[in-house]
Order: C-alpha cells, then sequence, then structure tokens
C-alpha cells in the first residue's frame, strides 16, 4: 500500500481513461473518487484493442489477476495470427503472426462492454474507489487553490485537481480551452457489429471462421477496409468496415447504420465479405471523428487536466486510443505523487510535457496505416508482403509509462517550474521523430 500523499482527486468520467487514472491515483497513495454520467453500467460497444504498452499496465494490478481475466475475454490469434486479403480477388497477400504477447505486457483485443466491466468492477468493489453513477458534471471551475465540479444536482464538489476524462464530448475542454472545440469529421466512417456465430456456422461459405478457434482476416480496398474476427473460440464474431463518408457527426456509439449501405460499399468485392455481413442482425454506424491536436490539456491555473478522448481522440487504425487515456492515468498519478500536494500545477504541467509529443506521435501511425492501406500499391505488396502488414511499433508497445514517468519526473518538473540547471530532458526518448508511412 502507498503512502497517502493527502491529495485528493476527482474525475469526471468512468471510460478506461478515468478508470486507469482512479486506479493509478490509488495505487500512488492518493484520495480518489469518479463522477460519472451513466446511471448504470451496461456492457457497451464492441471490439476495442490494447496494445502491449496496456497490457503492462493492467499486468501491475491485484498481482496480475486483472489482466489475466481480461486475457481470458480476449482474442488469441496464436495459431491463426491475421490474414490480410486483396479485397476484390480475396487472395490472402500476407500472414501476419500476431503471438498475444508476454503474460506482463499482453495485447488484448476483446468486447468493449466486457472489458470495461472487468476493470470497472476491480476499482470499485476491489479497491474501494467511490464511483459516483448517474452524475453529470455540468460546470468545471478552479482558482489558484484549488479545482471542483458542478453535478445537475447543484451540488458542487472541489479537489485538489480536477481530471476531465469524459470523452470525446467533454465539456472538461471548454473549461481549459475558454472556447467550445467542435470535433470534425475524419472523412472516414465505421460500420460496426458484433454478434453471435450461430449463422455463420451454419453457413458452409462461413463455417470455417468460427468452428476452429478465434480468427482474424482482413480486406483491404480503395479508401476500405473491412476486418472481421471470431473470438472466444469462434463463438461470438465481429466486424468492422471504414469507409468514406463526410456527412454530420454523430458521436454516438449506437447510431443505427443500415446494411444495404454496406453492401453497395462492397460491390466488387471478395463475395465471402457479403457472406459475413449477411448474417449481421444490426449494425452501428459511428462517424470517426478527428481534431487537430490541443494547443494545451491544462487550465489556467493548472488545476483542471484532461486525459483520454477528452485530449486527443485516435483513429481505429492506430489501436491505440483506450491504451493512450490509460497511459495518461499512469503518468498524472505519478507527476502528483512525486510533486506532492504543494506542488500540484507543476505535477499537472509535467504531465503534459511527458505526455504531449508522444501522444502527437502515436495519433500519426492511425492515418499511416489508414492511408497504406487504402492506397494500396499492389505491386510492392506482391514484392514485399510484409509492407501491407498491421504494424506494431516497438517505441510504441515497449513503452512503460510508469518507468518512463518516474524516470523523466525531476528533469521536467525543473523545467515546468523554470530552475533548469541543465540540457533540457528528452522526454519521449522512445518515440522516432517522424513517424513511418
Ligand atoms: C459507450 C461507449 C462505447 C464505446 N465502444 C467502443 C468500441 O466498441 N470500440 C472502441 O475502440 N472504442 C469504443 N469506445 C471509445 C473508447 O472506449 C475510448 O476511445 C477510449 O477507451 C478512451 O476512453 P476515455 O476514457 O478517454 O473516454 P470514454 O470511453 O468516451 O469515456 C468517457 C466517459 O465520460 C462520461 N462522461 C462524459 N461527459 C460526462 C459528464 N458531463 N459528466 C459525467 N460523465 C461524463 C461518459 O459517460 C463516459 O463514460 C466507446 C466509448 C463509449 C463511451
Amino acid at each position: 500500500m502507498a503512502t497517502p500523499t493527502g491529495i485528493k482527486v476527482v474525475i469526471v468520467g468512468a471510460g478506461f481513461g478515468g478508470l486507469t487514472a482512479a486506479i493509478e491515483c490509488h495505487r500512488q497513495g492518493h484520495t480518489v473518487e469518479i463522477y460519472e454520467n451513466f446511471p448504470e453500467l451496461k456492457t457497451l460497444g464492441d471490439i476495442i484493442s490494447f496494445g502491449a504498452n496496456g497490457g503492462r499496465i493492467y499486468a501491475r494490478w491485484s498481482n496480475g489477476a486483472i489482466a489475466k481475466k481480461l486475457r481470458s475475454l480476449c482474442i488469441d490469434l496464436s495459431d491463426y495470427g491475421f490474414r490480410i486479403h486483396k479485397y476484390d480477388t480475396g487472395e490472402v497477400v500476407h500472414h501476419q503472426r500476431s503471438p498475444p504477447g508476454p503474460e506482463d505486457a499482453p495485447i488484448l483485443n476483446g468486447h468493449r462492454g466486457e472489458l470495461h466491466e472487468v476493470v470497472f468492477n476491480f476499482a470499485r468493489d476491489e479497491l474501494g474507489i467511490p464511483v459516483h453513477l448517474g452524475q453529470f458534471v455540468e460546470e468545471y471551475f478552479e482558482d489558484e487553490n484549488q479545482a471542483g465540479i458542478v453535478l445537475k444536482s447543484g451540488e458542487r464538489v472541489t479537489a485538489d485537481i480536477v481530471i476531465g476524462a469524459d470523452g470525446v464530448r467533454s465539456k472538461a475542454r471548454e473549461l481549459v480551452l475558454g472556447y467550445v472545440d467542435k470535433p470534425k469529421s475524419s472523412g472516414y466512417a465505421v460500420w460496426r457489429a458484433w454478434f453471435s456465430n450461430k449463422d455463420m456456422i451454419a453457413d458452409p461459405r462461413t463455417k470455417e471462421f468460427c468452428e476452429n478457434g478465434d480468427t482474424f482476416n482482413g480486406w483491404i480496398g480503395p479508401d476500405v477496409h473491412f476486418l472481421f474476427s471470431t473470438i472466444k473460440g469462434g463463438q461470438d464474431c465481429c466486424w468492422v468496415l471504414t469507409h468514406k463518408d463526410e456527412h454530420d457527426i454523430d458521436e454516438s456509439w449506437s447510431f443505427p447504420g443500415k446494411l444495404e449501405d454496406v453492401f453497395k460499399v462492397l460491390e466488387g468485392w471478395d463475395p465471402i465479405c457479403k457472406a459475413i455481413v449477411e448474417k449481421t442482425p444490426s449494425v452501428v454506424d459511428w462517424k470517426l471523428v478527428y481534431r487537430d491536436p490541443l494547443p494545451t490539456w491544462v487550465s489556467k491555473h493548472a488545476r483542471i487536466l484532461l486525459l483520454g478522448d477528452a485530449a486527443h481522440p485516435f483513429l481505429p487504425t492506430s489501436a491505440q486510443g483506450a491504451t493512450q487515456a490509460m497511459e495518461d492515468g499512469v503518468t498524472i498519478a505519478v507527476c502528483l505523487k512525486r510533486a506532492g500536494k504543494d506542488n500540484i500545477p507543476a505535477a499537472v504541467k509535467a504531465h503534459q510535457e511527458i505526455r504531449y509529443d508522444r501522444v502527437k506521435l502515436v495519433q500519426k501511425t492511425g492515418e499511416a496505416t489508414r492511408d497504406r492501406w487504402h492506397k494500396t500499391d499492389w505491386e510492392k505488396v506482391a514484392k514485399d508482403p510484409e509492407s501491407i502488414s498491421f504494424r506494431r511499433e516497438d517505441w510504441i508497445h515497449e513503452h512503460d509509462a510508469e518507468k518512463h514517468a518516474e524516470e523523466v519526473f525531476d528533469v521536467v518538473f525543473k523545467k515546468v517550474t523554470g530552475k533548469v540547471d541543465g540540457p533540457e530532458p528528452a522526454v519521449a526518448p522512445s518515440a522516432p521523430t517522424a513517424v513511418a508511412v
């Protein structure tokens, strides 16, 4: 058990970002509570990915028990790997090995709602972190000495620091930026679905995906990619199809889509894609939101911090959105511990200094993979199949957010408090200066 720091942290939002921040604040000895709008936990969403850099964070919780639980719910591709097909001929152009990673840094891909439930229950029931559900936060405020929130009921709650982990439609962002920053369409949308395999296994064209354990296949075409997985030993299926879309942005995860629109996009594609989509009971149409990096994640008095999607939405092709939210949570918890209760604003600024450039670079990898896939040079792929692989960059996956924050904190703290007495620190030493496309 960590020594209590006497620092009170209020977190808004119980997504993976908010929950990780809460768990890590608890681990580092801070007193923490969460305010969340949803009134009860529901298993919402579909497939979500965590890189080894997220798995490493999970592996530290409850002596590895949480990572183990999550792993049992996730896809196991040790036998099947990831098979990448050309969209029209259906030929497998690359077969990528996909080991699940070591126990202390597993790669995790599973149902968002199921994984979220494990993390939520760990925070609330095992660690005893107060999670106030059904509490919509209407306002944020701060001065030099404290920060706070105003709930819908009018109740005011104060703390040493407030973390706005309130997702892409963040209200905290309005206070931090001083204006409403509307998310923009990325020019793409994703149709997504998750369902049981029963019709899939009954169809001779698709049963191979469900009768031999977990599978992962991707079809890559001009400005479209279609990813299909079977999971839990082939018992469940899920697919996502990313395509061009300039329509109005709706950030809800439950916005219904139309299968006939999906079939239109799949005209001329390998017929197996249609055979898969036909079995889908319902589809979600999710407009992909993107925004240029915010100028800052830190409020005027540096007592309110934006974290996770509130600060930096990711494209799914980075497979890092949730993991980067987790890295944020780890980093702020370390910074608060190292800076101490008398130096909260410096801790918050140090967090941004440590995280900002790395996040920006990781965000870029999502664009790079999407563009590489959507504008594939098939002759190049024929000569070098590896060039179409889904890249897992070591500088992203081998990063240990806790160790890194501990290592660079002293130098960064001096920098943000204006006490630099040496060369500037290499804050993100493991990140390259350019991202491979
Ligand atoms: C319901 C849902 C389903 C999702 N499904 C998927 C999926 O299938 N695949 C995928 O890759 N990603 C999914 N995501 C997004 C993914 O979880 C995030 O991109 C990532 O985990 C980063 O999480 P975050 O904690 O920063 O934000 P989020 O996960 O968006 O969490 C933000 C939380 O803040 C709460 N909140 C927002 N405003 C307020 C307020 N004013 N007061 C109180 N609480 C507030 C929200 O209810 C939410 O729980 C989903 C997100 C949500 C909310």
